[in-house]
């Protein structure tokens, strides 16, 4: 059976499905024993980067568990129980919270309430070359595991949680899936009793097959990218080629810049936006950004406006009653109709980035016209935002009506496009690209290839730099492709920037020989 997800870490791995059950404990002891418990908790935090283990152990010396556990303590005399009300407790007042760094911390409440309770029982390991399935599992627990792991499946646990951010440290493969997979979870801590569920995890594609045929485990062999930085530049003769990053969520940033990533080729606003009815107050979304700004420092950073509207639903957007899909009011065209609030989401760009080699790319622009008011926004933002300059301003290829006008872009003011090869193909090929049957691969499809090669052409001509953010910028069967194009840029997912350096260079040195 196959679950679909979000891919985090890429890579692919074969192994047994595995959760740590609930501890089995006989005599759990009184406060004395919650204090060791957090004490042994604290110390085995001190293995994680520095900045986490000092967050993990604030967030476990917090008062609020003393006083919860001594009340649940006196009630109930049993302190698992304790902890696990507790912990249900302090998630429950932060959930309530506006500021949603600390709505976030709720998590963190949960999962340290978890390991707790495994440190009052026997220790839990997973064997070697399990897959976990992680739910209330901490950091600290996924980096004291990370030997005997092939992979990490994060259920109910969004890509930006801080054990997220230790998984694509650890560049073991990883998936998130949605909260529908209970009862996967079930099935993963039966595993653990004896009742092997082997499995297979694609990190590229984002799913995870139990069961698999032996013909798609052949198919798809075990893959590990590595997780050395790799911060030298790729040079085409004295042309060098940006591997940059794909910045989902802030927590990719310090990820993506200590592997080495050239820049951001694309940082996705949308984290910000995404299934909250109101726009973020300008100050919130202008830390964010701040903070994204400063683990980036003199590299260049292209922030894509907001692309709301598809699949990607908030700021209540206006429909007509009809289901428009991929088709209808997204990206800049939703933008130009709420002027306003991109004007915020704006004047908060240039803000957060003031200082930084910030630009601004537009996504789903199809005609010139959309690019001319966009950048008419723009100068106002920059009005109001004081003291800042309009950045250089560039467009997203993803709707073929734009690859042919991008002479007119040029002469407008864009100085730079992006080809956005995920939506770019499915307009192409006329094909939903969340649809599980969408078979049309850019990697392998000569029409597809023949039209981006003639659109990189007249790009250049008209004297823009050219990047690709798409998926297929990372895939393995493009690579000569991009070269021979002479795209200026490739961006990918963060954990693939050393694997890609080293396969252009790879190609170079390849191609070189055969021309001598
Ligand atoms: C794209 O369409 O290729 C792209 C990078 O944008 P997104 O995947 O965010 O739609
Ligand atoms: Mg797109």
């Amino acid at each position: 059976m196959r679950y679909h997800g979000v891919a985090v870490v890429p890579g692919v791995s074969r192994g047994q499905l595995w959760a740590p059950r609930p501890a089995n404990i006989q005599d759990a002891g009184g406060f004395e024993a919650f204090e060791a418990a957090r004490q042994r908790f604290i110390d085995d935090a001190a293995a994680l980067p520095e900045d986490l283990s000092a967050m993990y152990a604030a967030i476990v010396l917090d008062p609020m568990w003393d006083d919860g556990i001594a009340r649940h303590l006196a009630a109930s005399g049993w302190l698992p129980s304790a902890v696990s009300a507790t912990a249900a407790e302090i998630a429950a007042t932060l959930e309530d919270l506006d500021d949603p760094y600390l709505r976030a911390r709720a998590a963190d409440f949960i999962q340290i309430g978890a390991q707790l309770i495994r440190l009052l029982g026997n220790a839990v390991a997973p064997a070697p070359e399990s897959i976990l399935c992680a739910r209330d599992v901490s950091a600290v627990e996924l980096a004291q595991w990370s030997e005997q792991l092939a992979g990490i499946v994060l259920i109910d646990v969004a890509p930006t949680a801080h054990v997220a951010i230790v998984a694509r440290g650890l560049a073991l493969p990883t998936i998130a899936l949605a909260g529908e997979c209970k009862g996967l979870y079930e099935s993963a801590q039966r595993a653990g009793e004896g009742a092997p569920l082997p499995s297979l995890l694609n990190g590229f594609e984002g799913w995870l097959e139990t069961a698999p045929e032996r013909e798609l485990a052949q198919r798809y062999p075990p893959q590990r990218i590595t997780s050395q930085a790799d911060p030298a530049p790729v040079h085409v003769g004295d042309r060098a080629i940006g591997v940059f990053a794909n910045l989902n969520f802030p927590g990719d940033a310090p990820f993506a810049a200590a592997l080495g990533a050239d820049g951001v080729g694309l940082l996705r606003t949308e984290f910000l936006y995404v299934d909250r009815p109101r726009q973020p107050a300008l100050a919130e979304e202008r830390s964010t950004y701040a903070r994204i700004a400063s683990t980036f420092t003199g590299r260049p950073i292209i922030v894509r406006t907001l692309d709301l509207g598809g699949d990607k639903v908030g700021l209540g957007i206006e429909h007509d009653g009809l289901d428009h899909g991929m088709l209808g009011v997204r990206g800049i065209r939703l933008s130009l109709r709420q002027p306003e609030p991109f004007l915020q989401h704006v004047q908060a760009i240039l803000e957060g980035f003031a200082g930084a080699d910030v630009r601004l790319m537009f996504p789903m622009v199809t005609l010139p016209d959309e690019f001319r008011q966009a950048r008419e926004l723009v100068i106002e933002a920059a009005r109001r935002a004081k003291g800042s300059r309009v950045p250089p301003l560039g467009i997203m290829v993803e709707v073929p009506a734009a690859a042919y006008a991008l002479e007119v872009f040029a002469r407008e003011g864009a100085s730079f496009v992006s080809f956005g090869t995920n939506d770019l193909a499915q307009y192409f090929f006329a094909s939903d690209r969340l649809s599980a049957d969408n078979a049309f691969d850019p990697a392998t499809n000569a029409a597809f290839q023949a039209f981006v090669r003639d659109a990189v052409a007249r790009a250049k001509h008209a004297g823009l730099e050219v990047g690709v953010c798409g998926e297929a910028a990372g895939s393995a069967a493009l690579t000569s492709f991009w070269i021979e194009c002479g795209v200026d840029e490739l961006s990918v997912s963060p954990g693939l920037v050393p694997w890609l350096k080293a396969r252009l260079r790879n190609a170079l040195s390849t191609s070189a020989k055969e021309v001598t």
